[in-house]
Parts: structure tokens; sequence; C-alpha cells
């Protein structure tokens, strides 16, 4: 049914793209997907003989000592089974966390750091040790336990005595074998402080792109768990081993067969509460011996797997498109598929993102394509895999008002303020942001093909008789509805912006605009200039902001006059006063910064002018109590805060992640 090659092609533009610049073209499961039908359909396709990549980039090659291979994966229960049927049942296994991070070789001579190198094409990879010395976890030295390695070999028989005289090699010569990580936390943030056209689709290609920086930015973040090293040994006891040399290594569960396939399905079932990514379990003959038994075939060991969570996707083909037009006017194609099941749920259409993904896919109708879902993650095409119809047409001309688009090669647009479908999903922001009960989308598509909710303000000139002319509502409904519509004719200034669904107008921003000019009528009056001083809002934004108000200002002018705006104002003991918390604590930062905003007072990530108090436990002399002196500011300590915010706890939201952490093991075993 597939087109073999297509698959093939889809591979290894996924891995070029993901290689050269640590942006991938899709996630790794679904690469998994692609790979698993093609492993389905051409279990022997030379493309499984390769990995990682040719080696191309500023960093200057490096060979491996030891060739640097891959695992052979399995996806289900059932080919796990398969492998172990080759073994004697009672055979001890280990399974450890498979890190979804970047290979990383380091090597020592004579127990010192000598080269760090990435995969590559498992021959040769690029010498990036410049990098790894700054990450966390990286060890200087590595002295092997001679004694460890030696009883551990005794003990199995394979060798008489221990006479570590007669092993130099083990002393001080060896190679150990990483994962390079990023943590979900440290990825957001980095992700952050990016302009949008570079972050990074996850922690896995944030880790792959930032330890090729050749500037070394953000390697600090970076985390080195070891789980290998080039010794004859067991595999529980490489894992002392390295535990003993200094490094992180990843948690490791040791037991038969059964154990092995319950601890996977524990580790699946908490592997979003851990702080780093991982997409599977590696499962491993405990004996070296066996290991050395079963050998290496196309690179790969056999005495090792790589157990992934199954990704969950499916062939279909895809029906038509249907272009929708959303609230910025962003118009966006949907497909629609021959109804296909996934995980247990039936799915009838998928997203196609935008017009370069269309470009990308040369999708066409009657096309047969691989789609994938997980969890609430909206159902996606990933590839073609054969091809029937012409490729989709791009339309010209807006869906729903008919005027020209504006298409970027990326995106396609309606500029058109007066479009009735961006209205509409104005209208459906307006009563969603105002909490305007039990007015779901169905009633509000009713009315608007009634024309009787055209723009926000007419959500205010409805009568009961208006709604009970809804197919499906009556008098006591409408009613209700109408007194819940009354509700929201006093609210605050914050919520009343964000309501306007203007682009970039979130619910903090729209706090932070009027933190800073106070009323909407102030806000209206300010230039692009003054808006983008403000911490956090770059040009486009302000720009957009700007553009926003003044093109909607007769719709808010007009819908001042419905509604009275109250102020929020929080009464608080730490009102008026300014915090910011810097240096080790009791408790996370924003357990804190919360107290802060609870009792009416404001949080600043840096010291600035006028700031009241600078948080701080430790001797001063850090550049931010340098800076808090220079402009005047008190300097507390955590003590001190806690007693002048009345020993407040603040309200329990969300568990903290550490707790969850703790909750499921951490991920990393360390001495
Ligand atoms: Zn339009």
């Amino acid at each position: 049914m597939s087109d073999i090659n297509t698959i093939v092609e889809h591979l290894v533009e996924a891995r070029r793209a993901y290689y050269g610049s640590g942006h991938a073209i899709m996630t790794d499961e679904e690469y998994d997907s692609l790979e698993n039908l093609l492993k389905n359909q051409d279990p022997d396709n030379p493309f499984f003989e390769t990995v990682g990549h040719p080696v191309s980039s500023a960093w200057e090659k490096a060979d491996h000592s030891i060739f640097m291979g891959s695992l052979e994966k399995v996806n289900t229960e059932e080919e796990f089974l398969k492998w172990v049927s080759r073994f004697d049942k009672s055979i001890l296994l280990c399974a450890q966390l498979k890190l979804d991070g970047l290979s990383l070789s380091l090597d020592y001579v004579d127990s010192l750091f000598d080269k760090g190198i990435t995969r590559g094409n498992g021959t040769t990879g690029e010498n990036i040790s410049d990098n790894v010395v700054l990450m966390k976890g990286f060890r200087a030295k590595a002295m092997v336990p001679a004694m460890e390695i030696l009883t551990d070999m005794a003990d199995h028989g394979m060798i008489d005595e221990m006479k570590p005289s007669e092993y130099p090699g083990i002393l001080s010569d060896c190679t150990i074998r990483a994962e390079l990580l990023l943590n979900k936390a440290d990825f957001a943030k980095i992700n952050m402080s990016l302009p949008e056209k570079d972050r990074y689709a996850n922690p896995r290609n944030a880790a792959a792109g930032i330890s090729r920086r050749l500037d070394g930015k953000f390697c600090k973040y970076l985390q080195i768990v070891a789980y290998d090293i080039n010794r004859p040994l067991d595999e529980p006891t490489k894992i002392n081993v390295l535990k003993k040399l200094g490094f992180y290594t990843p948690v490791q569960y040791v037991g038969n067969i059964e154990g092995i396939i319950k601890n996977f399905e524990d580790i699946k079932k908490s592997r979003d509460k851990l702080l780093y990514d991982i997409d599977g379990v590696v499962v491993k003959a405990a004996s070296y011996e066996i290991q050395k038994a079963m050998g290496i075939t196309r690179n790969k060991p056999k005495g090792q797997k790589a157990w992934k969570f199954e990704p969950p996707g499916a062939a279909t083909i895809f029906i038509r498109e249907e272009w929708d037009v959303g609230r910025t006017g962003v118009v966006t194609p949907l497909a629609h598929l021959e109804p296909v099941e996934i995980e247990g749920s039936v799915i009838r259409k998928a997203t196609l993102h935008n017009v370069a993904e269309i470009k990308r896919l040369g999708i066409g109708r009657g096309d047969t394509v691989m789609l994938v879902k997980r969890g609430d993650i909206i159902p996606k095409i990933i590839a073609v895999l054969s091809r029937a119809g012409k490729p989709v047409e791009i339309p010209v001309d807006c869906p729903s008002c008919g005027r020209k688009l504006d298409n970027d090669g990326t995106t396609l647009r309606c500029t058109h303020d007066d479009c009735a479908r961006k209205n509409f999903f104005r209208i459906l922001n307006w009563i969603k942001v105002a909490e305007i009960d039990t007015f779901g989308e169905s009633l509000a598509e009713g009315l608007y093909d009634l024309g009787r909710l055209c723009c926000i303000a007419d959500l205010y000139r409805l009568t009961e008789s208006d709604i009970s002319s809804v197919e499906g509502w009556g008098a006591k409904s409408a009613k209700k509805i109408i007194e819940n519509i009354n509700k929201t004719k006093k609210m605050s200034s914050e919520k009343f912006l964000c309501a306007l669904g203007i682009p970039t107008i979130s619910e903090s921003t729209s706090e932070e605009l009027l933190k800073v000019f106070e009323t909407i009528d102030n806000l209206m009056k300010q230039s692009v200039d003054t808006i983008k001083e403000l911490k956090g809002f770059s040009d486009i934004s302000a720009n957009k902001i700007v553009e926003g108000l003044s093109k909607n200002k007769q719709e808010i002018d007009l819908l001042l006059t419905m509604i009275s705006l109250k102020s929020e104002d929080i009464q608080g003991i730490l009102k008026n006063l300014s915090f910011c918390f810097t240096g080790a604590m009791e408790h996370p930062r924003h357990y804190y910064q919360k107290i802060v905003t609870q009792q009416g007072g404001t949080n600043k990530t840096s010291v600035v002018n006028g700031l009241t108090y600078l948080i701080c436990n430790e001797d001063r002399g850090s550049s931010k109590s340098v800076k808090a002196e220079k402009y005047g500011v008190k300097v507390i300590t955590e003590k001190e805060f806690l007693e002048m915010a009345g020993s407040i706890e603040p309200e329990a939201e969300n568990p903290e992640p550490e707790k969850l952490v703790e909750e499921c093991g951490s991920l990393f075993d360390e001495e």
C-alpha cells in the first residue's frame, strides 16, 4: 500500500533536519511511528544499518575508539516477549530509563578527561570537549576502582585471581557512554529567552542544538548521565562503578522477565511526571557473559533492546481539506480522514497546521497518510505514504468573506476586520473570558446564523425571545442565559481588555499593561514607543497592541457604555511594596513570590531602581546585593521577609514539581 522509498525519504529528511540544526520537522514519536512502519514493511531496509548523521559542523571531527552503535527497538510486550524467549526463563535482566537526550562518548586517558565526542555516524563524531566541561555532572577525573572490577570479574569466573598489576588498562584509560539531557523546566526557560524563530521543539532538540553551540551558551544547563563503561562487567556493576566515579546514572531496575514488564508499565504511567523526558526503557541481559555470547549484528548489540513507549499511529486515507478562519484571522487547514482507530478513539479529522506543512507533505485527496496521536494532542498527519491525487490547492480568497487572503508562505491570514467568521470567534472568546455561564458554541452558532449575534456588543442586546428562537432553546433556559449575560455587565478592566481578543493581549499581558497604565482609557492613549519600553514587550507586540486597540476603538467605546469596569484592587499587607528574591532559600522561589502577589505586593526578577526589598540569605557581595546597595534597596533575609508577611503560607495550587518527582522516584541515582 505504501511506498517504501517515500517513507525512507521522510525519515532521512527528518534525521537531517534534526541533526543539522537541532530544529526537528517531526516529533520523536512521529519519527518512531514512521520507522516502525518501515520495519513492518521492509525489515531489511539498508536505512536500519545507518545511525545518526554524517558529521558536518564547525567542530573538529574525532574518531570513536569503539564504534558507537544504537539499540534495536521493540514497541510492544509481544515483541519484548519474542526477544526474551531466546533466553533461559530464569534470566536476570536489568532495565534502565531510556533517557531522551543526545548520546555522548567520554574518553579518559591516564584517568584524566581527554575528549567528549558526539555520536556522529558512529565512527566519527564532533569533538565538543570545550562544551562538555561546562555541563552538569562532568567529571575531569575518572579513576576506575580496580578492586571493584576485579572482584566482579572473579565472582563470575572470568579471572582466577585478583591481581591489579596484571590489568593495568582497568585502572586508567576508559570510554564512558552518556546521555546529554536538558530538563523540562530549563528547556522552557531557555526557549522563552530566544526569539520565536530560534526556539526548539523539545528538550532533546534543544540539547542537541545547545551542545554544539560554538559560544558554549546554555551548556551549563545540560546534564551528563552516564550509563556504560568499556569494561567486561555485569550491568549492575557497571552502574556501581560509574557512581563511584562520581557520575549521575539512570535509575536501574534488576529483575526477571515479569518484573521487567511490570517495571515498564509503572514507568510508562509516571513518565510525564519526571523532570526529564524519557521515551522508554533500555532492557539488557544483566550478565556480561550472556551479552558477549549474543554478540553484535548490524552495529546493534543483541543482548540489549530499547523498549520504547508505543507510538500510537495509523495509516488512513485523506479525503479532503477544509479551511477555517480563526479568531485572529489565521486560516488553518483541517484534514477530513477515513475514520481510523488510535488508542481506543476513532479519528475523523486531523490538523494540517499551515501552508508550509501542506507544501512539505505535498498532500493530495485520496492519498494514504500516516497519522499520529498521543494523549490530548490533536491528531496530526506526519507523512504521505502513497500518493493518489494532485496536491491540495492553497486558497487565494477567504472562505468566510471571500476577499483576498494574505499569504506569507507559511501562514494564510484574512486581514479584513469585518470578516464575519473572525468576528464570530472574537465573540466566542469574549463569552469564554467574560465567563458567561452555559452560553456554549452551539447557541452562539445558532444566534449567528439568525443574524442576531454579529459583534460582541450584540451579546448585551440579546432578548429572551432571540434565544428561544434558536432551535432547542426554551423560555426557561433563555431567561437563565440573559441573567448570566447580565452578570458580566460588571467586570474588571483586566478581564475586559483580555476578552476583546486583540492579538497578543492575553490574560497576563492585560494584567501587566493595566498595572502600568491603570485604565483602559489611559492605555488607549499610549504609543508603540511607550509600550515597547515595558519589560517583555517586543516591537512587534507593542505594534499589535496599539494597532488592535485603535482598530477596535469604536467597539470598545460602545462596550464601555454597556459594561462598567471595577478595578481589582488587592488589599494586602505588602501593598505598594516590591520584592526581589535571590540565592538559596528553603522553598522554591515561586513559593515566596506567591505570598507577595497574594498580599498585594509586586515581584521583580532583578534589582531595579525603586525596588523596596532584596531578599537574600547569603553573605552580601553578590552582584544583586552590590546593585541593591547602589540603589539604596533594603536587603533582608528570608526569615525577615516571612515575618513581614505575617508568616502567611501561600494558598496551595498545583503540587510542586519537586513533589511529583519524588512520588515516582527520582530520575537519577547519585552517590
Ligand atoms: Zn475573511
